[in-house]
């Protein structure tokens, strides 16, 4: 039970804020922490921050088939 509260304890530090929190979601092997998660669902393309938030999205996503690709030559 110790080791079950430590878990939910955790913090991870989410890819686009880089702030640590124990509230998010894993995308794709990383973690997003809720905040970003919201607003990343409520973002606009003609928010300033649309931008950012779109090409930490596609380092992740390039990063992500890059190993797919890498597993699938082996
Ligand atoms: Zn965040």
């Amino acid at each position: 039970m110790v080791l079950h509260m430590e878990s939910i304890a955790t913090k991870r530090k989410c890819f686009i804020c880089e702030q640590e929190s124990q509230d998010g979601i894993e995308v794709l092997g990383k973690f997003l922490c809720t905040e970003c998660q919201h607003k990343l669902i409520n973002l606009s393309p003609l928010d300033e921050a649309y931008d950012f938030y779109r090409r930490k999205m596609i380092d992740i996503w390039e990063g992500y088939m890059k190993d797919i690709k890498y597993e699938n030559r082996m």
